[in-house]
């Protein structure tokens, strides 16, 4: 069985910033959505194997609502490297129209400091859809770190990317501050003291999936993604 994301034997990789530069596109969600994702794509890697989530937003939208991680959707896919079969892909389309949601990026962990592609990552991509975001960060998530130590790299068309410099990553990975009430320090008038009070903000971003009780057939040949 094919996969909508099966490559097309022939095409090349090639486009790499600036001989080829694109419209940037983005995507947003906060630093706390941020580091949180980091802290589940850690704990599913163990500091061991590599592991990765779909982001996704709403039609039209570039803010990322949720995510879900690929070992929620494919029990079996986190083998140290990523082999992501054709039942994951099938609960995630699944749950994008449960939610009225779309996949805008996906993020996945490497062990060292390297976010450049690999081979395997170049020409596999997850979603083969020009302009979709492909997001590599270091040392299995051990931090949550800015825009400029991330992998960020953009699908151009069938097997072609394109990857900002550092400096221009945040321009497609726009992390941002929660929605205000932010917390405050208030000063009282005449007194040298001053506390900090406030609101947290409310999640802005959900984890979405579920664990399967049985592992369905495979249907086709895993997508593998290595360091
Ligand atoms: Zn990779």
């Amino acid at each position: 069985m094919t996969s909508p994301n099966q490559p097309n034997p022939g095409d090349e990789v090639v486009g790499t910033y600036p001989n080829d530069p694109p419209v940037w596109p983005s995507l947003s969600m906060t630093w706390r959505a941020w580091k949180t994702l980091h802290a589940d794509l850690a704990r599913r890697g163990g500091g061991h194997r590599e592991s990765g989530a779909f982001l996704l937003a709403r039609p039209g939208e570039r803010q990322v609502r949720a995510w879900v991680a690929y070992d929620d959707l494919d029990p079996d896919c986190l083998v140290g490297n990523i082999s992501f079969h054709a039942v994951g892909f099938s609960r995630l389309w699944a749950l994008c129209s449960q939610h009225g949601l779309s996949v805008i990026a996906d993020i996945h962990t490497h062990p060292g400091a390297g976010t450049s592609q690999s081979q395997t990552d170049a020409t596999h991509p997850m979603i083969a859809t020009a302009g979709h975001i492909a997001l590599i960060t270091p040392f299995y998530a051990a931090a949550a770190l800015p825009p400029q130590q991330v992998g960020v790299h953009v699908l151009l068309g069938s097997r072609r990317w394109a990857s900002p410099p550092p400096d221009q990553r945040a321009t497609v990975l726009r992390l941002r501050l929660p929605a205000p009430p932010w917390p405050r320090p208030l000063r009282p008038a005449g007194g040298p003291s001053s506390g900090t009070v406030g609101a947290v903000p409310a999640p802005d971003t959900t984890v979405l999936g579920r664990r399967p009780h049985h592992a369905a057939p495979k249907t086709s040949a895993p997508r593998r993604r290595d360091q």
